[in-house]
Parts: structure tokens; C-alpha cells; sequence
């Protein structure tokens, strides 16, 4: 049996905080204490604003503290996808802000002292088939080329110098993504937030927000208040009180596995350089040693979207021994998953509407962009320039024949994992 608690618990567990009066009135009340609400409270508060932030779990027992660590600041589609969509202006600028973002998250932990075993590891991302391969060596030409970024093609036959497998068809090594502890960064940064001010109430939901003279009036599970701000920061978690962004963000079960301690022979063996793992598959696996480099915690989809039964921890056992066949036997310690936010275009987003900011929408990537995006949204309040943003603009569209139960997840599941077969098939 493993523990159903994601790993990272074991050191650095949602603490308790003391209960507080929910005050009357403040600035600027945000929704969610993940990485973007906290993100903004810091922001606000160190401005001199009065904040209160509202979850109604402990703070970041959301996605905050049960994510891969894996500060990527990723965007789902492809520079070529987003030219096609958004043109090339808005596309070069979106990439431009992922890059800005993630050494912006390494300049805060650095400068904010905050201990979250950070490490710019690098990132190997695992072609599933040959045409890939060529894709991802034009894809580190372009980061090169454009953005700067140390980046270059590993192919198969150097593969086990980066990742002890030969199941990718090579892939491609970039150096500007690292790896660190999530729980211990959300921990910093709520320590950080509450000295700088912010009041932070635990299970406390917001249960709905209106207009009221110029500001919000904000209804809790403990009392009313008025804000002149709202940010909302709730992404895959968001529930009812706001079924219009419900409508609008899908929310899709992720899940990591951690295996048992391995030894320092099989660990050099299986992951000689202590890189981040991404791959192509449509249905991609995301994995990476533990901080203490004594394990390998792998994640993928779950599948399911309800209770938490035991097959899907049995399959991402049995796709982590496809990679590494040695490891089958392995004991499997943790087993824990968490939501991730998607929306239809699958870009991070801040806008407005009727005078709220919303910051959602990382699709699975919000180590780098949930702070980045909830610093932003604050920034656009305190009327700071700084808070311009290329992911500011229109919100998401809502999704047809959809109000917040995800009923069509296993089909869509169902028809990836079939493509990704296929695909294998078909590329040998
Ligand atoms: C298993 C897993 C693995 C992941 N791996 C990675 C990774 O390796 N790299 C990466 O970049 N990203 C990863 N992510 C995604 C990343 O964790 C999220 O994008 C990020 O944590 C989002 O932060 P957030 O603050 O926006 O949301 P969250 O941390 O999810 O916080 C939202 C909060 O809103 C609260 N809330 C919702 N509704 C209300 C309400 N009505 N009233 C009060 N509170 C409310 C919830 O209780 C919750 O605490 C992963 C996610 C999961 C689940």
C-alpha cells in the first residue's frame, strides 16, 4: 500500500494557521492561496495595500503543493501553433514573457532566501517517434536562435549520457529549467506574504462576489467584506461560487507516483545528470529525481474523475517501466494527484471582467507562471505598469455542453492514449 499524501508532505506538510477575524473591509481580497494568490498578496501588501486571501482548503493544499517541481514555465502549443493563432508578434511576445518568467522565479528564491532545493538542472524532452526528433532539433535552433537559450539536440545514440533509456528516439536537452520542491516554495512564499501583512484565512470559502459602490462585496463562509479589489487565483480548483470561469476552465486530474529509495548506482544509471524529463506523447509523462536524488517521482494523467481508485497509479507504474524496464518490482512509496487548470486555447491568462482580475489557465505548467501571473494581476491594480502582460488579454472561451463536471475527460483520455499507440506503432 502506498500513501495516498503527495511526498513532498513529508517534509514540508499545509500547516495549520491560526484562526483570525475576518475583517469588515480591505484593498483587495484574492481567492486562493496557491502560488498566484499568494503571489498577489505579496505583491499588494508590500505595496502598503490591506489584503485578505481566502481558501477554503489549507493554503496550498490545491495544485500548490503537490505539483512536479518542474519550473518550466511551458506553453502547450507550439511557437508555430501560436504564430498560426495569434500571429507572430503575439506569439514571439508570449514566449518572450515564459523565458522572463522563469528567471524571474529563480531571482525571487534567490533574493527572498527562500530554501526549496532549486536547482537549474536542465530539461530532456523524450521524442516518442523519429519525426519528432527532427521537430524538437528545429525546436532548439529556434530557442537558440531567437530567445538565446542554451539548447540542443541529444540523439538517440548519445541518449544514456542524459537518461538511462533507449525508449525515446533522442529528444532534446535545454539548460534553463530546473527543478525544486513545491511545498517548500508555497511555504516561503506564505511565510513571506504573512510578514508582509497579508492575512491569510484558511478554510474559509468564498462563496460569491457583486458589485457594490465602486468595489466587491465579497460573501465567506465567515462573513462579508468589502474590497475594492478582487483577484481571483483559484484555477483548477475553482467551484461554484464562480461558475462563470467554471465554464470556462477545465479541471484535469494529474497524478505522480514516487518510487521507493534506489540506490546511487541505478540512480547515476537511470538519470546520470538529474534533469527535469518531459517527452512528445500526446499524453505526456513528466519525471525527475527527487531533490535528494534518491528517487524518481514520475507523473502523468490520471484518467479518472472521481474517487480515487487504484489503476491509475497502476498505470503510470507500468509507463515508468516501459522507460526503465530495471525498475519493474520497484516498491512505489507515494501515490497522490492534484488539478490542473486547462482552458481551450491552452495559454495562461490574466484579464478582467466587471472589474475582477482573474490569473488561471497554466495547463499543468504554474510552477514558473502562477506567480508570475497572480504578481501581474497585482501590479494591474496598483495601476504598475510592470503588470502588462502578453498573456493579458480576452478571457478564455466558455466550453460547450460544459458547467463544471468534466464528463467528457475519459472519452478524450480514452482517444489520446489510442493516438499515442498508434503513433508508436507506426513510428517503430
Ligand atoms: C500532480 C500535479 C503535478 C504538477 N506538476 C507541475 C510541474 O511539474 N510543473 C509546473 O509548472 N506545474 C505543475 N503543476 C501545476 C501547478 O501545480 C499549478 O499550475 C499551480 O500550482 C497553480 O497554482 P494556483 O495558485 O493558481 O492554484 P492552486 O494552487 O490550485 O490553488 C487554488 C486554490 O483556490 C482555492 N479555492 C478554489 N475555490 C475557492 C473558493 N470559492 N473560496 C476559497 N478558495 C477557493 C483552492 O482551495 C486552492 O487552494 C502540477 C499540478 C498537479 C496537480
Amino acid at each position: 500500500m502506498q500513501a495516498t499524501r503527495p511526498y513532498w508532505w513529508e517534509e514540508a506538510p499545509p500547516v495549520d494557521l491560526p484562526v483570525t477575524e475576518v475583517r469588515e473591509s480591505c484593498d483587495a481580497a484574492i481567492v486562493g492561496a496557491g502560488y498566484t494568490g499568494l503571489g498577489a498578496a505579496l505583491t499588494l501588501a508590500r505595496a502598503g495595500r490591506t489584503v485578505q486571501v481566502f481558501d477554503r482548503l489549507r493554503p496550498g493544499e490545491g495544485a500548490s503543493t503537490r505539483n512536479g517541481g518542474i519550473a518550466s514555465g511551458n506553453l502547450r502549443p507550439s511557437y508555430r501553433q501560436m504564430v498560426a493563432k495569434l500571429g507572430a508578434g503575439r506569439a514571439a511576445a508570449i514566449q518572450a514573457e515564459a523565458k522572463a518568467a522563469r528567471e524571474d522565479l529563480a531571482r525571487f528564491i534567490r533574493d527572498e532566501g527562500i530554501d526549496c532545493d532549486f536547482r537549474l538542472t536542465g530539461r530532456f524532452t523524450g521524442a516518442a517517434r523519429p519525426s519528432e526528433y527532427e521537430e524538437l532539433a528545429r525546436e532548439a535552433d529556434l530557442l537558440r536562435k531567437s530567445l538565446g537559450i542554451e539548447a540542443h539536440a541529444v540523439p538517440r545514440a548519445e541518449q544514456r549520457g542524459v537518461l538511462g533509456t533507449d525508449f525515446y528516439h533522442g529528444g532534446l536537452l535545454r539548460s534553463d529549467i530546473g527543478g525544486l520542491h513545491p511545498a517548500k516554495l508555497h511555504r516561503g512564499m506564505l511565510e513571506l506574504a504573512r510578514k508582509a501583512g497579508a492575512i491569510i484565512h484558511a478554510a474559509t470559502p468564498v462563496l460569491g462576489f457583486a458589485a457594490d459602490g465602486g468595489g466587491f462585496k465579497v460573501t465567506t463562509a465567515r462573513g462579508a467584506v468589502k474590497a475594492r479589489h478582487v483577484i481571483v487565483g483559484t484555477n483548477g480548483y475553482t467551484d461554484g461560487a464562480d461558475r462563470w470561469l467554471r465554464r470556462r476552465l477545465v479541471p484535469v486530474r494529474s497524478r505522480i507516483i514516487a518510487t521507493a529509495p534506489l540506490s546511487d548506482n541505478l540512480m547515476s544509471e537511470l538519470m546520470p545528470k538529474g534533469v527535469m524529463v518531459a517527452e512528445t506523447r500526446k499524453l505526456h509523462y513528466y519525471y525527475r529525481p527527487s531533490p535528494d536524488g534518491t528517487r524518481i517521482l514520475f507523473g502523468g494523467r490520471d484518467g479518472t474523475i472521481a474517487g480515487d481508485p487504484a489503476w491509475p497509479t497502476d498505470g503510470l507504474r507500468r509507463a515508468l517501466v516501459d522507460i526503465f524496464p530495471v525498475l519493474d518490482g520497484t516498491h512505489i512509496t507515494h501515490s497522490w494527484f492534484g488539478h490542473v487548470a486547462m482552458n481551450r486555447d491552452m495559454i495562461p491568462r490574466i484579464f478582467s471582467r466587471e472589474g475582477m482580475r482573474y490569473a488561471v489557465g497554466y495547463c499543468g505548467s504554474g510552477v514558473v507562471w502562477a506567480r508570475w501571473a497572480g504578481q501581474k494581476a497585482a501590479w494591474l491594480v496598483l495601476g504598475d505598469e510592470r503588470g502588462q502582460s502578453a498573456l493579458d488579454f480576452r478571457p478564455p472561451p466558455a466550453i460547450p455542453l460544459y458547467a463544471g463536471t468534466p464528463w467528457f475527460l475519459p472519452a478524450v483520455f480514452a482517444w489520446m492514449t489510442l493516438q499515442d499507440r498508434l503513433g508508436r506503432l507506426r513510428g517503430g
